[in-house]
């Protein structure tokens, strides 16, 4: 009987604590390489603007981005949640007012989800890891893809090629 008591109290104790992690949503979490904040966490961590772009899908005014002209050699990585997601040596000049891209970092970086917010079909870029919202990709880029991924500058940060990570 006494056994059956101390096995009953371990259950508890097991389904308790995964309970109790399921609803831990305040902080930071990390499996699969998933990067998951409640709304109110991602408030907290981003600046309002950067609220507003990142997990709201808001458009910074083109022409204002702090990267857009920034042609020096370095890496860009999502401003939520650090990723890398391109390089300089894919930037170019578009012309439209929002830093541009010919390719991401690598195809495992990014997700692109179509976005049915606007009358013509458009593909909305998504960081991978934690799906913060970066812009849209176009297929009226240079060569050798073809491909413009228009993002806001707001989306990422910038690091030189010799900063420390
Ligand atoms: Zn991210």
């Amino acid at each position: 009987m006494k056994q059956i008591m101390i096995l009953c109290l371990c259950l508890t104790c097991i389904f308790g604590c995964t309970a109790q992690d399921a609803n831990k949503v305040s902080g930071a979490q990390k499996s699969n390489l998933k990067v998951v904040k409640s709304d109110s966490a991602w408030k907290e961590a981003l600046s309002y603007e950067d609220y507003c772009i990142i997990r709201k899908k808001g458009t910074e005014v083109p022409f204002t981005g702090a990267l857009l002209y920034n042609a020096e050699p370095g890496s860009y990585h999502c401003k939520a949640c650090n990723q890398l997601l391109f390089s300089s040596e894919a930037k170019f000049d578009s012309g439209t007012g929002w830093p541009s891209f010919f390719e991401p970092a690598s195809k495992k970086a990014i997700t692109e989800v179509e976005d049915k917010r606007y009358a013509f079909t458009t593909y909305e870029v998504l960081c991978s890891a934690c799906d913060a919202h970066l812009g849209h990709v176009f297929d009226d880029g240079p060569k050798p893809t073809g491909l413009r991924y228009c993002i806001n500058s707001a989306s990422m940060i910038f690091k030189k090629t010799d900063s420390k990570p």
